[in-house]
């Protein structure tokens, strides 16, 4: 297989060599999902552009609002940052649960994200984090609610001219606790059979906030904002935890694979939102 390997100095030159070569262009970061696709001849592009050699694409910031996370970040330097791990402990969490440390050293969050493999780790947590991605393209900027940036199995909003160039969290609720919880049921390195994330604010013992995202399972991440409402008002009781679990099994459409068939996955995503509940109830 031949391509021409561009490695462009801006975030300019780097749009330029994408909307010249559109449809026959690949963006590279890391490469763990890039390199696999060229290997297994499942690509075959004219010119791959890394990202690489792009400054300041690269960083863990907070400001008053939120956390705004550089797409070239390794989700190494993610799960390891006293700042995420301090205020934003459920997306620590599920960086360190991607596959192994050599991956997560070479594995981007632009990347992942740009992926969209149904299978993830971070993105159920971003999810709940109500995140949000900006792309930058040859007309300039926009930003898109992470729920409008992943649109279907491998589907993202990108355009082939389009580059990840932030990722921003906002500040969760005060009080708010959070989780994430990844069930694995081949190997210990493996991607997610079922992945959930969820998030509870409380006033006293009444929630007031309930984000519940489920990932892997289904083809995009999913919240059933109809079935998170049920603990608004409420205090996290054992039978209301058991209601919501149900609510998210009945309602989301899980996708059989290798992992378990769509059946397995449906009880596990009830499984898993149980005990989400019953780690970030009061
Ligand atoms: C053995 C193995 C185990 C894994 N286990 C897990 C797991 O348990 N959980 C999990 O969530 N993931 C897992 N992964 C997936 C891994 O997290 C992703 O492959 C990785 O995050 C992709 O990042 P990258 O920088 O390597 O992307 P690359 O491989 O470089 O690119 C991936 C895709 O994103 C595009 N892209 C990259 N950066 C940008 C950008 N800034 N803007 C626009 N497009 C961009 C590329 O064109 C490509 O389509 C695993 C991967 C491997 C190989």
């Amino acid at each position: 297989m031949r391509f021409e390997f561009v490695q462009p100095e801006t975030l300019s030159q780097a749009l330029e060599t994408l909307a010249q070569h559109g449809d026959e262009a690949k963006i590279i970061a890391g490469g763990t999902a890039v390199v696999l696709m060229l290997q297994q001849k499942l690509i075959a592009p004219a010119v791959l552009v890394s990202l690489g050699r792009l400054p300041g694409l690269d960083y863990i910031r907070a400001d008053a609002t939120g956390l705004h996370l550089g797409p070239l970040t390794p989700l190494r330097r993610i799960a390891r940052s006293p700042l995420v791990r301090e205020q934003f402990p459920a997306l620590a969490q599920a960086c360190a649960e991607v596959g192994n440390v050599r991956i997560q050293n070479q594995a981007t969050l632009g990347g992942n994200l740009a992926e969209a493999d149904y299978a993830s780790d971070p993105p159920a947590v971003l999810l709940a984090l109500d995140a949000a991605v900006t792309l930058a393209g040859p007309a300039g900027s926009r930003t898109l609610a992470l729920a409008d940036f992943v649109l279907g199995f491998y589907t993202t909003a990108l355009a082939p001219d389009e580059i990840i160039t932030d990722i921003f969290v906002p500040l969760p609720p005060a009080g708010s606790r959070m989780t994430y919880l990844k069930y694995k049921s081949r190997a210990s390195e493996d991607r997610p059979c079922v992945g959930v994330a969820a998030l509870a604010a409380f006033e006293n013992d009444t929630c007031i906030d309930l984000r519940v995202a489920v990932g892997a399972a289904c083809e995009v991440p999913r919240r059933l904002v109809e079935v998170e409402a049920l603990a608004r008002g409420q205090a996290l009781r054992p039978g209301l935890i058991a209601d919501i679990a149900a609510g998210y099994a009945a309602n989301i459409e899980t996708l059989p694979d290798l992992r378990g068939s769509a059946w397995y996955k449906t009880e596990m995503v009830r499984v898993y939102v149980q005990r989400a509940l019953e780690l970030v109830r009061q």
